[in-house]
């Protein structure tokens, strides 16, 4: 049955350059939105950028700008990386805009109004670079906890605004205890549970202006603006609308906030609190995916270990990085990145077994058919993969067995190379078996069809070449249509063009 389906990205801080970790993620969540199209579903997908704090102040100052001027000029980066990678999201929403911010401000006034915000007095040992307080347990050798920081820090004791957090401890226990969906995977729900066995404090959610002025004001003291985290997370309901638009009926609770790990406690601890207190129900899961890793550690900027996929995607085409790159992650746990690999994994899948399948059963068509479809007939394995597929998609991609429904797929491809290698079409055609070369051929190219229609989600722009390449238009219809075996139509021509994927050369 259709539903709505809302799905988010973590916003990006505006400051840092799009890495494969970005790119990942947002791949990622294009491939849950296309699929749930596909699915018939009604879908909002949504991604952004996290535009104020300390960096981007102390970045515009270095640059001599002011800070919504160095903002404007880095988000760039971000929409037009996403068009590159040809992403679909409905809506990109950048935490400097009216619409963010004013809500911000409202949700603050209020909870300050129910007694849910109180002042207190804070002292604490804050990392500049983190924007973070940390307790003295917390420090690593007198420095910053954080593995991507560990700069010195400074204690500071002033006057503070406080979020009722630690008071929604047992209440947020029972709802992850209940709700075996909303932190996947478990690994990451036993780590929040475990977090939780800690006594859990309130959140700290102002700045002092006299060190940070670049982030959303306190509605009720002029001294302070809003913690990051506080005013970032925010964007999930401000960007479907939350006290502006009845839209916001429709797509809250969202269906899925995905994240990377390393921010699974702002989204799976501060973030449902947050909503409590606010009266809105939970989103229904928060995934968290693992980390792309070289020589066992975490690829990101801050490590100065920036990957640039772009000369990969030049090599082998977007379509195809899109698909080997979600190939080569298990979702949820970790994977070595590594530009060999994926070009491995592109010859298998990609050029060996897809690409080779595509391109010489249309070929036999042309030479044995006169490049006319044949009419349809009993598929047997190919027909019995297919409908099995048709059938369990939707519990695969609403369960994010992503990775299991295109091992699905590639079986299906790898049954059509092995029905033409042991069918010989060649040996039927010189044996004039006619009927028997039709049903085989037809089978096959019923098989590429059926593949493309499943890679559609990561292969835009592909999948439409194939669905042309076997006769029919470029625009694939929903899949309870298009999912039937016997989509294709005897009589249509087939236009074989060149391969889909084709082999690299040394030196490519
Ligand atoms: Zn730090």
């Amino acid at each position: 049955m259709a539903q709505n389906y809302y799905i988010t990205t973590p916003i990006y801080y505006v400051n840092d350059r799009p890495h494969i970790g970005h790119i990942y993620t947002t791949i990622l969540a294009d491939v849950f939105a296309r699929s749930h199209r596909l699915l018939g579903d009604d879908v909002f997908f949504l991604t952004g950028t996290d535009e104020h704090g300390q960096k981007v102040q102390d970045a515009a100052e270095a640059r001599g700008l002011e800070p919504i001027q160095h903002a404007d000029e880095m988000v760039v980066q971000f929409q037009e990386i996403w068009k590159d990678l040809d992403i679909s999201n409905d809506e990109f929403i950048r935490t400097t805009e009216a619409r963010h911010t004013s809500v911000v401000s409202e949700v603050l006034s209020d909870l300050y109004d129910r007694g849910e915000i109180y002042v207190g007095e804070y002292e604490g040992w804050y990392c500049k670079h983190c924007e973070r307080f940390w307790t003295k347990k917390d420090l690593v050798e007198g420095n910053c906890p954080n593995p991507d920081c560990q700069r010195p820090v400074s204690v500071i004791s002033e006057k503070n605004y406080f979020f009722r957090m630690g008071k929604r401890r047992d209440w947020l226990i029972d709802h992850i205890r209940k709700n075996e969906n909303f932190i996947l995977p478990a690994s990451r729900r036993n780590e929040v549970l475990g977090f939780l066995d800690g006594p859990l404090g309130d959140l700290c959610i102002s700045r002092s202006r006299k060190r940070l002025s670049w982030g959303i004001p306190l509605p009720f003291d002029e001294d302070y603006v809003t913690y990051v985290w506080f005013d970032a997370l925010l964007n999930y309901v401000s960007g479907v609308g939350y006290r502006r638009d009845d839209a916001f009926e429709k797509w809250w609770p969202a269906s899925l906030h995905l994240i990377g790990k390393d921010i699974v406690t702002t989204h799976c601890v501060y973030w449902p609190t947050m909503l409590e207190a606010m009266g809105l129900p939970l989103p229904k899961s928060i995934l968290a995916h693992g980390w792309w890793t070289q020589g066992g550690e975490k690829v990101s900027k801050s490590k100065g270990g920036a990957i640039d996929p772009r000369p990969l995607i030049e090599k082998i085409g977007l379509d195809a990085f899109r698909t080997v790159l979600l190939r080569e992650m298990i979702i949820g746990a970790d994977a070595g990145y590594s530009e060999e690999r994926l070009v491995a994994r592109y010859h298998s899948d990609l050029a060996n077994d897809l690409g080779n399948l595509h391109y010489r059963t249309l070929s036999m068509i042309e030479k044995f058919l006169g490049g006319k479809v044949p009419k349809p007939g009993p598929g047997g394995s190919l027909q019995e993969k297919a409908e099995s597929l048709k059938k369990d998609c939707r519990s695969l991609v609403e369960s994010y067995s992503f990775n299991d429904l295109l091992d699905r797929v590639f079986d299906l491809v790898r049954e059509g190379n092995r029905v033409i290698d042991r069918e010989q079409p060649w040996r039927l055609a010189r044996e004039e078996k006619t009927e028997e070369l039709e049903r085989v051929l037809y089978g096959v190219a019923e098989a590429v069809r059926i593949a493309f229609l499943y890679l559609s989600p990561l292969q835009p722009t592909t999948a439409a070449k194939a669905r042309s390449t076997l006769g029919l238009d470029g625009t694939w219809g929903k899949l309870d249509e298009e999912g039937k075996w016997g989509g294709l139509r005897a009589g249509s021509e087939v236009r074989i063009g060149k391969p889909l994927f084709p082999r690299l050369e040394p030196g490519d």
